[in-house]
């Protein structure tokens, strides 16, 4: 049955999302401070008109910051028993907060995160990672499988930002290993695409190089061999990175590859300077390295 879903932030991510559910027929209004149209949903004022009335809100925002100010506004006009599903990423201290508030005023929320980019975003086939009760998981999945082709339910509220902090610190770390590996290999004479069939078929295998490997014209097509043009933005993988290494500082965890790879995106988007390349352009930087 159509459900009335109220969409909030319908920038690269959540235009694509809000656009899927509803050519699957449900009714969507979608709110954004930029002036967005999106094809098949109807466009609210403010986010306080997306939010009324609706069976399910959903936002896709920046970060949390902006979440818990959007939160602040329209979990009071939200009906009672309605979800509050936020699919960005945010730190899980943010996630939990909101989920406090939510649950406080009889909304029932759920935090649930993406992987999969823009290009799963736009096909549908997103995976969500989510925290909060059966009930609010149960309620939302039947989006999550329009908008996604897997919905992980990780226990409750800000779990689902853990899994994914903790995916994307692996990510970070792995994309690092395989570009320094390459950047040796060329050093010692070793052919990128017998490194590539070497390692992708053996224990150093991992997403990284089998799927988007950084080395150009190696492996399955990628941002290498589109110059670097995300894909993943290595913006967004400092974004991940920190807010893995805060929750690894608030919950006294040590993770010092987290660390040394937060440490190496962050000196890669300060160098780039706003070119906005892919994580996998580290590949370049360390070609372009000596030993120090
Ligand atoms: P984006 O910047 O393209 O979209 C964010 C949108 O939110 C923008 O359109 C902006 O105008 C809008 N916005 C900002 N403040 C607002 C407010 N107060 N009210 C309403 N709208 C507001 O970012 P994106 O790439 O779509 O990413 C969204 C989230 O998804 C982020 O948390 C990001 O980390 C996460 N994410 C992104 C990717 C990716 O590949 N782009 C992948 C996985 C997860």
């Amino acid at each position: 049955t159509a459900m009335k879903i109220g969409f909030i932030g319908l920038g690269n991510m959540g235009g694509h999302m809000a656009r899927n559910l509803a050519s699957a027929g449900h009714q969507v209004t979608g709110f954004d401070t930029a002036d967005v149209s999106i094809e098949g949903v109807s466009k609210a004022g403010t986010a306080v008109e997306a939010a009324k009335g609706m069976d399910v809100v959903i936002t896709m925002l920046p970060n949390g910051a902006i979440l818990r100010a959007v939160a602040d506004e329209i979990l009071p006009v939200m009906s009672a028993g309605a979800v509050f599903a936020d699919c960005s990423t945010v730190d899980v201290d943010s996630a939990r907060a909101v989920a406090e508030q939510a649950q406080a005023l009889g909304v029932m929320p759920v935090d649930a995160p993406v992987s999969g980019g823009v290009g799963g975003a736009d096909a549908g086939t997103l995976t969500f990672m989510v925290g909060g009760s059966a009930e609010a998981f149960d309620k939302t999945k039947p989006l999550f499988d329009i908008m996604g082709q897997k919905a992980v339910h990780c226990g409750p509220s800000g779990n689902g930002q853990a899994a994914k902090i903790c995916n994307n610190m692996i990510l970070g770390v792995t994309m690092i290993a395989t570009c320094e590996a390459f950047a040796l290999a060329d050093k010692l004479g070793l052919d990128r695409q017998a490194m590539f069939d070497v390692v992708s078929t053996s224990s150093g295998a991992s997403w990284s190089i089998n799927a988007y490997c950084p080395a150009p014209g190696v492996g399955p097509t990628s941002p290498s061999d589109n110059d670097y043009k995300p894909g993943f933005a290595a913006e967004l993988m400092l974004k991940d990175l920190r807010l893995s290494q805060d929750a690894a500082s608030s919950a006294d965890a040590d993770t010092p590859m987290g660390q040394l790879a937060a440490e190496q995106y962050r000196q890669f988007v300060e160098d780039e300077d706003g070119q906005g390349r892919d994580f996998s352009a580290m590949l370049p930087r360390f070609v372009s390295r000596r030993r120090s």
